[in-house]
């Protein structure tokens, strides 16, 4: 029989994929503990123990601390938003400001308002269903045990008959691009600049670059990004990808694509990269007031302990898995951004509610062919399924639906019409393979479509669905209509 202070279920990590699973786990009856570092849950996905005020002391103390999140994105994501929005957008609404500025400090504090609210509120779902929660750094000391060396200052070892790593990820670094958090930062003090830089070099064009480029683009950052390969964001659909990296130009946002970052000189006032194409060529050099690295994110298991008790890794330093989330060692599961698959929040919760599942004795399920992916610029960018590439590579038959948002009612009378909807479908059955919008709320939109693919829909189920008039979802009805048939308002 297990130790009165045996638990069922640890999890070692609280971002979205271990909160979520330790949450799981104890609604299934099961006796949870979950470690986190930080002091505060919600992992990289919603702010943590450092808010941004307090980014340098945080810095200084532990380093290895992210106080970094889609939560602070968000919310700053929106605020410039509408900051540029009123600037922009209003006038020709018929709304006029006699004075507009940004109060900086205000936009950060609402940031960390928001944010703090939310790590509170999982706080309190750990009460609610009596998940153990033990703040600290933990570490395997075996199969079933976690020395955890506790923020009090403390040790403490929580056993547990199953261990799940939980442990995330953290930014990739660059060589020679070393990373002070001030002139040249991470996502981590690109959330938490003090001014708004002149000039600003983002170093990689993935969602999280684009994202933080967004931002200080309308705040009056003059934005320039770097990107080692030919395309922007390159999971994304090659049409759609073309069409978003124009609308990105057009908001005056700069691309050197195929180019690669060789120098970097910090001496001066600001930085001075020294660029060099992809291929190799003439050297160039380009000034910053701050360079943000976005180049990407590796897995997090430092200090965890994972070569004591013998947990396999691949090349990536992703630990590996089977179908259950289960690592080489009995016992011990994987989720999140520490495995394989999508490095994504609404993924990491999936593993999680799978893999506790599965050690419940239930059956657990995650398609990480559907998982949708989302760009929160503006217009956002969501996806879901196969791109067209993919596709074409499969060696599919198939036929595209496509209907743009200038010819959507709603979508003209708010005057934010620049987007579409593109759906691909088999041929001969018509079953939806992918759908990809781009449109200003994309990221909510593509759910009917992440349904319609999880219950193996044709794009004639969505045509023949109603859709409420005037909503800019009727861009995705119209779309699947062109699939197979004429749409209407095109
Ligand atoms: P994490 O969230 O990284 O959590 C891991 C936790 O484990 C951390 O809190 C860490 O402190 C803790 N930990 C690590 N080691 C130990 C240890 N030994 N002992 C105790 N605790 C430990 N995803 C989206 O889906 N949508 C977005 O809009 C989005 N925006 C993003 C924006 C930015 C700037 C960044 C950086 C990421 C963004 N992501 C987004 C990705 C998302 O944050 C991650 O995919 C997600 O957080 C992964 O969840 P996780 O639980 O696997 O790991």
């Amino acid at each position: 029989a297990a130790a009165a202070d045996e638990n069922d279920v640890v999890v070692i990590g609280g971002g979205p994929g271990g909160y979520v699973a330790a949450i799981k786990a104890a609604q299934l009856g099961l006796k949870t503990t979950c470690i986190e570092k930080r002091g505060t849950l919600g992992g990289t996905c919603l702010n943590v123990g450092c808010i941004p005020s307090k980014i340098e002391r945080c810095l200084d103390s532990a380093p290895q601390l992210q106080p970094f999140s889609c939560g602070l994105l968000m919310a700053l994501l929106h605020s410039s938003h509408m900051y540029h929005e009123a600037k922009h957008a209003f006038p020709s609404h018929g709304v006029k400001f006699s004075q507009l500025e940004i109060d900086l400090p205000a936009m950060m504090a609402q940031k960390d308002k928001a944010v703090s609210g939310l790590t509170r509120g999982i706080e309190g779902l750990f009460k609610k269903n009596k998940v153990t929660y033990v703040k600290g750094f933990g570490k395997f000391v075996s199969p079933s045990e976690v020395s955890v060396d506790t923020l009090e200052g403390g040790n403490t070892v929580v056993k547990g008959k199953n261990i799940i790593i939980a442990t995330g990820s953290d930014v990739k670094s660059l060589p020679g691009v070393i990373i002070d958090e001030k002139k040249i930062v991470s996502s981590t003090g690109a959330l938490a600049l003090p001014e708004v830089p002149k000039k600003l070099v983002v170093i990689g064009a993935g969602y999280i670059g684009l994202e933080m480029g967004s931002v200080w683009g309308r705040l009056g950052s003059e934005v320039t990004v770097v990107e080692f390969a030919p395309d922007i964001v390159p999971s994304m659909d090659g049409e759609v990808r073309k069409q978003f990296q124009r609308m990105l130009e057009k908001q005056k946002m700069k691309f050197m694509l195929k180019t690669k970052v060789v120098g970097v000189d910090t001496s001066g006032d600001g930085v001075k990269l020294t660029l060099e194409p992809a291929a190799g060529g003439e050297q160039s050099i380009l000034e910053a007031d701050v360079v943000l690295v976005s180049a990407g994110r590796v897995p997090y298991t430092a200090g965890l302990g994972l070569e004591t008790i013998g947990v396999q890794t691949d090349k990536a330093g992703r630990i590996e898995v089977d179908k259950h989330f289960m690592t080489n060692v009995s016992g011990v599961y994987a989720i999140g951004d520490a495995i394989p698959g999508p490095m994504l929040a609404h993924k990491a919760e999936e593993d999680g509610v799978a893999c506790v599942e599965f050690i419940a004795g239930k059956e657990g399920h995650v398609d990480y062919d559907m998982v949708p992916g989302v760009v929160y610029t503006h217009p956002e960018v969501a996806s879901v399924g196969k791109t067209e590439e993919q596709v074409k590579a499969l060696g599919v038959s198939y036929r595209v639906g496509k209907f743009p948002f200038m010819a959507n009612s709603r979508a003209k009378a708010i005057d934010d019409a620049d987007g579409l909807v593109k759906i691909l479908a088999e041929k001969e059955t018509d079953k939806i393979l992918g759908v990809h919008i781009m449109a200003p709320n994309a990221g909510e939109l593509i759910h009917e479509a992440v349904l319609a693919l999880h219950y193996g829909a044709s794009s004639e189920d969505i045509a023949r669905t109603c859709h409420a008039h005037p909503t800019m979802s009727e861009a995705v009805k119209e779309a699947a209509m062109a699939t197979y048939d004429k749409p209407i308002h095109i």
